[in-house]
C-alpha cells in the first residue's frame, strides 16, 4: 500500500490510497472527479478514502484515467458497482480500456515481458466503456477548470490533468519523484522515452507550482523550476 490515509495536497485536491498506486480526488462544490482507479480490487479502498475526506461515492461525476496501465484502469469495474460516473480517457488509450485493442505488455524489457505475460490479463480486469474520449486541450466534463494535456510516451494516450486555477498538474506516470528528485518515467514501463521527455518539455509552457504523481508523494512547491532543471539535465 502506497499510503494509508488520504492526504490533502491543496484545497479541494486529495490523494487517496488504492492498490499499487494512489488516486487523486478533485472536489469542486458538489461535484467530484476521480483521477485513476488503482489496480483491480481498489474500489473499496477508494470508496473508504472518499468517505474520509467527507465525500460520498454518489457525488462522483467523472473518473478520468491518465493511461491504460492496469494499476490505473484496473479498478474501474469495481467502482462501477458504486457509481455511474462517466469514464474519461485520452483517445489513444481508450481502445485498450474499451477492449477494441489488446493491452500491450507494459514491460519494455523482453525477458520481463515474457515472464509477466501469463499473469497480465488477470491484472487488467474486464474491459470498460469510455464515455468521453479526450484530446489534448479539452476540458474535463463537469469540471471546466481542469484541462487535458496530452503527454504521450509512457503510453501513446498518457494524459496529464492541469487544474489551472490551483496551479496543480496531475501527471499519472509521466514523471517519477524519487529521493527529492524528478525523473522521466521508468524505462521498464515506458513505450517511447524520447517522446515522454518531449512531453515533459511541453509541460513547461504551463504555470504550476505543484505536481501530483501516481506512485510518489506530491511535490507541492516550486515544481515548475524543478521540472525545468530536470528537462535541461536530461537534454545534456
Ligand atoms: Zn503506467
Ligand atoms: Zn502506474
Amino acid at each position: 500500500m502506497a499510503l494509508l490515509k488520504p492526504t490533502e495536497v491543496t484545497e479541494g485536491i486529495f490523494q487517496l490510497p488504492a492498490i499499487a498506486s494512489r488516486v487523486t480526488a478533485l472536489v469542486s462544490g458538489d461535484s467530484v472527479t476521480l483521477v485513476d482507479a488503482g489496480l483491480k480490487g481498489s474500489a473499496k479502498w477508494i470508496v473508504r478514502g472518499l468517505g474520509r475526506i467527507g465525500v460520498s461515492v454518489e457525488q462522483l461525476s467523472t473518473i478520468a484515467i491518465t493511461h491504460h496501465h492496469p494499476d490505473h484502469s484496473g479498478g474501474l469495474s469495481g467502482l462501477r458497482k458504486f457509481t455511474s460516473a462517466k469514464i474519461v480517457a485520452h483517445r489513444s488509450d481508450a481502445a485498450v480500456v474499451l477492449g477494441d485493442k489488446l493491452a500491450p505488455n507494459p514491460y519494455q524489457n523482453r525477458l520481463a515481458a515474457l515472464l509477466a505475460s501469463p499473469v497480465l490479463p488477470a491484472f487488467y480486469g474486464p474491459t470498460m466503456p469510455v464515455d468521453h474520449q479526450m484530446d489534448g486541450g479539452n476540458n474535463l466534463p463537469f469540471m471546466e477548470s481542469v484541462q487535458v494535456i496530452h503527454t504521450p510516451g509512457h503510453t501513446p494516450g498518457s494524459m496529464s490533468l492541469y487544474v489551472r486555477d490551483k496551479g496543480v498538474l496531475i501527471v499519472g506516470d509521466a514523471l517519477e519523484y524519487r529521493r527529492g528528485k524528478l525523473k522521466p518515467p521508468a524505462r521498464m514501463f515506458t513505450e517511447d522515452r524520447n517522446q515522454a521527455i518531449e512531453s515533459l518539455r511541453q509541460l513547461l509552457e504551463l504555470d504550476f507550482e505543484t505536481i501530483c504523481f501516481s506512485h510518489f508523494p506530491a511535490l507541492v512547491k516550486d515544481a515548475k523550476n524543478a521540472l525545468r532543471d530536470m528537462v535541461e539535465e536530461t537534454a545534456n
